[in-house]
């Protein structure tokens, strides 16, 4: 047992509201944003669908929530929803798309270039006949949470959603965290998703908000949205007050650059320790892979947490940390440390 104070890399999700999120919660103007009247929900859906360029959006409880509303608005039941073989909605969304939405989701492992190519979207595309459904909305993912946080480039995610649109399917984007991938690209997020027909994007994440996500698209798409949002159970009252640390969320866009060096800090410190190798990461995620120190990943995340450093389990000897605003290069230093005592304990 050490007296360290918990580090905690498990993920950007667990940032805590700053003081003037929580004065803003305080002090937010509400109403009831099933009525539509909350005035801090309606300014964050204004504010949220003009920092991505598209004509509205809606404010949910998650991502998760955003993702599945987006399926369910784009396809019908029995069609086919082609993703990435390694995305979030094919692993971690607890099949909902077949649950919620009715769809067969195809998968296609697009490698470290995390989006298809136009070739596999065109050969992976099915087209309705007496065998077959059709496909009805093809999914993308930046960055790419599995692949190690990738800032996949515009071009990738334009050639994608053009193969899909010439065959008359919608194409949405998972951008839980667009906003990471438009700082490290060097992009605004409106150009990243000017090809994609729907966008999610999370202000829980590295935003640093305590609640919610984005979806935003045009307006028709938006008004189904909010009907499906009330059929998930994920109409909201009073949102104002979590929607309004969510205003202060989309104007902290530029901090995540610090995430970004904090993250290259990190990536570079346990890579030089023996036995582990990082990739140098593009955004606030790195992948420890443990598999040449002979670690597996629970015993390495189980070892990190007993020296107070929280980090996930991704494969077998894949593990993830997460850098946020909650952590400073300092936090980085400390965690490389602690680390490199557990890789050394268990080479001896
Ligand atoms: C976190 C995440 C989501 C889901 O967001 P929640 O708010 O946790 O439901 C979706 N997609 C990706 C890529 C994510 O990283």
């Amino acid at each position: 047992m050490s007296t360290n104070e918990f580090i905690d890399l498990r993920s950007d999700t667990v940032t805590r509201p700053s003081t003037a999120m929580r004065d803003a919660a305080r002090d937010a103007g509400v109403g009831d944003d099933v009525y539509r009247d909350d005035p801090t929900v309606n300014e964050l859906e204004r504010r949220a669908a003009e920092a991505v360029g598209m004509e509205a959006a809606l404010y949910l409880p998650s991502g998760t929530m955003a993702n599945q509303i987006a399926i369910h608005v784009h396809t019908d039941p029995g069609e086919e929803l082609l993703l990435e073989r390694e995305s979030h909605i094919y692993r971690w969304e607890l099949a909902g798309a077949s649950k919620l939405s009715g769809v067969q989701t195809r998968a296609i492992d697009a490698s470290e270039r995390c989006v298809p190519t136009t070739e596999a979207v065109e050969r992976e595309l099915v087209t309705e006949d007496l065998h077959r459904p059709g496909t009805g909305l093809l999914s993308l993912e930046n960055t790419h949470n599995y692949r190690g946080g990738i800032a996949v480039p515009t071009a990738h995610v334009d050639a994608a959603a053009d193969a899909a649109h010439d065959a008359g399917v919608p194409a949405h984007l998972d951008g839980a965290r667009l906003f990471n991938a438009a700082v490290a690209l060097g992009v605004d997020a409106s150009e990243i998703v000017e090809h994609v027909d729907s966008v999610t994007f999370c202000l829980s994440k590295g935003l640093g908000a305590p609640v919610g996500s984005i979806l935003a698209g045009d307006e028709t798409f938006i008004e189904a949205a909010r009907r499906v949002r009330k059929l998930f159970g994920g109409g909201m009252r009073q949102a104002g007050m979590i929607a309004a640390p969510g205003l202060l969320a989309l104007e902290g866009v530029d901090r995540l650059s610090e995430d970004h060096d904090n993250a290259a800090r990190l990536a570079d410190g346990l890579d030089a320790l023996p036995g582990v190798n990082v990739p140098e990461p593009d955004t606030n995620i790195i992948v420890a892979d443990t598999e040449a120190a002979g670690i597996t990943a629970a015993e390495f995340v189980k070892a990190c947490s007993d020296v107070d450093v929280g980090g996930g389990e991704f494969d077998t000897h894949t593990t993830r940390f997460t850098t946020h605003r909650d952590v400073d290069a300092a936090d980085v230093d400390a965690a490389i440390e602690r680390i490199a005592n557990v890789v050394e304990e268990h080479a001896a």
